[in-house]
């Protein structure tokens, strides 16, 4: 399944589905948090649509417990609110939502919000792209990072897609500055609107995965009052 639509006003969620599924995608319907989470763990969306206000277990509830199991997929959230609900929450992104939709939007917002996260991905026209430093080799074809051990053997790493992306443009140029805002237009595109400290928190996650000690990182460094770095040397 594409997109998972967590919504409990029957009319908004069925026309979010029609013009969802007018655009080619595959879409579920849940009303509440609960079902959402079991809809998330049997179908594995690439997507969520995810309503702030829903009964029982609200959005923000919801959006913490995919992000604490994100399961082999590690599905973008897309936040759907209306003016006034909690919007300074769910920005600060502590959440772990990707992006958010105020209500009412137009169909043709949503759709293009959609497509905006299904781009996300790094892939250059189909040509193999393979990274290598001392430390790490990334394919972005293949989807897969892996660390080099001291034996010689390739440890891979369990990254999400968005740690997974992360890495691969910080290894795709050692040694270069990327600002926030350049590593949200390269991950999330030019319609990411929101708080650019979602970066520090994908930062910090992608961290724990391949620092040894990432209070002390090494790899991915912090560039104050700019952003942030990776290096490794490249002649293993
Ligand atoms: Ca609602």
């Amino acid at each position: 399944m594409d997109i998972l639509i967590v919504e409990d006003e029957p009319e908004i969620a069925k026309l979010i589905q029609l013009t969802l599924e007018r655009e080619g995608f595959t879409c579920q319907v849940c009303r509440d948090g609960l079902t959402a989470l079991q809809a998330f763990q049997s179908q594995q969306p690439d997507v969520i649509l995810l309503d702030l206000m829903l009964p029982g277990l609200d959005g923000l509830e919801v959006c913490a417990r995919i992000r604490q199991k994100p399961g082999a997929k590690d599905p973008y959230i897309l936040m759907l609110t209306a003016k006034g609900e909690e919007i300074d929450r769910i920005i600060g992104l502590s959440t772990g939502a990707d992006d958010y939709l105020v209500k009412p939007f137009s169909p043709t917002e949503l759709v293009a919000r959609v497509r905006a996260l299904l781009r996300r991905s790094l892939r250059h026209g189909g040509q193999s792209l393979v990274y290598r430093t001392s430390h790490f080799t990334v394919d972005v074809d293949q989807h897969t990072a892996s660390r080099h051990l001291e034996s010689g053997e390739l440890e891979v790493l369990d990254l999400t897609t968005l740690e997974f992306n992360l890495l691969a443009t910080f290894i795709s140029q050692p040694g270069r500055v990327w600002s926030r805002t350049q590593l949200i237009d390269k991950l999330w595109g030019d319609d990411f609107f929101g708080d650019e400290r979602v970066v520090d928190t994908h930062v910090a996650r992608l961290r724990k995965k391949i620092e040894l000690d990432s209070s002390n990182p090494t790899f991915v460094k912090t560039v104050i009052g700019v952003g942030y770095k990776f290096e490794d040397s490249t002649n293993s």
